[in-house]
């Protein structure tokens, strides 16, 4: 049979996608270059497996709710996923307990503190929010499982389920934050003392210094910040990563508390909802329409990706993406994908 249309009419589709997503990508061409320039900031060396980090590793995707992609930079390599992971587990703890109860483990107030610090909210001895370490311990304590395997089994398939594909831990990372973790140590026994977790406390730590050593590439940031703005639902799998319920709680904890003793500002400036790691990836969700994942190792001394936040900031304010944008004229980054 001569199925030779049927190739031709493929490739003029392929070509026709390639042309919609090209002025985007000279745009994101564009930022990585005027980035790339930007040297300032400092490599995460605490956890000395990050110290390893190339300071000139840089890449920017943007995965939309329907699964288009464009992405430029190093956007294969692999790093481990850090304090990105934190709001992803909140949202198992929501999916095991419900909102009520993990409310009374932890509070969602913005701290205005380092991402590390030990101070709990002094009424109640809750942590602040599952952003900071302190709060995401005592997340990691809420996640269910008949033992400790199936307990890592279970935060493994939900970050797959994001991510769209089999993610793994990479176990120098994990060695390498367990052996330095002494104040994250202390964190979790301090909330021992006030029963905000439970006995379990070098379990839980154990499995928070997994969760943190979670291999993903920027494109996975993406695509896991897609599955946010798509309402829990991958938009590659189809698969449902997180009940609709909460995807809302999610995302409002990462615009109120994302970004660290940043956040005010980056609400302020920036307007969208997002989490920042130490080993230099950021994920942000504009809500129905796109995920963007953001990798620089390069960090300022809140521990937020330089790059990363100059990123946003001027793809917030070229695109309208802000939150509260009103009357926002200029194109749009739909204008952009559909251009042809
Ligand atoms: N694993 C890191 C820590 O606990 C995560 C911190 C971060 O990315 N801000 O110190």
């Amino acid at each position: 049979m001569d199925n030779s249309a049927n190739i031709s009419d493929l490739q003029s589709l392929i070509t026709k996608m390639k042309s919609a997503v090209a002025p985007l990508r000279d745009i994101l061409n564009g930022l990585h270059a005027k980035y790339s320039a930007v040297q300032e900031g400092a490599v995460a060396t605490y956890i000395p497996e990050l110290a390893k980090a190339d300071p000139n590793w840089f890449a920017i995707s943007i995965v939309s709710v329907d699964g288009q992609v464009v992405e430029v930079g190093n956007h294969q390599q692999l790093f481990s996923i850090q304090s990105v992971s934190k709001p992803f587990v909140f949202g198992m703890a929501l999916e095991d307990h419900g909102r009520e109860h993990v409310l009374t483990k932890v509070s969602v107030e913005p701290t205005g503190e380092a991402f590390n610090s030990i101070v709990l909210d002094e009424r109640s001895n809750r942590p602040f929010n599952p952003l900071v370490n302190s709060g995401a311990i005592a997340t990691a304590d809420l996640v269910e499982g008949r033992d400790f395997p199936q307990r890592v089994t279970r935060l493994l398939e939900m970050f797959s389920r994001f991510a769209g594909r089999s993610v793994h831990i990479d176990n120098t990372v994990f060695l390498s934050e367990r052996a330095t973790g002494h104040r994250n140590r202390a964190m979790a026994h301090l909330m021992l003392n006030f029963g905000m977790v439970r006995d379990r406390v070098e379990e839980t730590l154990e499995l928070y210094f997994q969760q943190c050593s979670v291999l993903v590439n920027c494109h996975d940031l993406a695509v896991m910040g897609a599955t946010l703005a798509n309402g829990g639902v991958n938009p590659f799998t189809k698969e449902r990563a997180l009940k609709a319920e909460y995807v809302k709680d999610l995302l409002s904890i990462m615009l109120s508390c994302g970004m660290y003793d940043y956040a005010g500002e980056w609400a302020y400036r920036v307007g969208i909802p997002a989490k920042s790691g130490v080993s230099g990836g950021i994920v942000a969700v504009v809500p129905g329409k796109f995920g963007i994942g953001i990798f620089s190792p390069l960090l300022d001394p809140r521990g937020n990706s330089v790059r990363g936040v100059r990123v946003c900031q001027e793809l917030s304010q070229r695109f309208g993406l802000h939150a509260f944008e009103a009357g926002f004229t200029g194109r749009t980054l739909q204008d952009e994908l559909a251009r042809k």
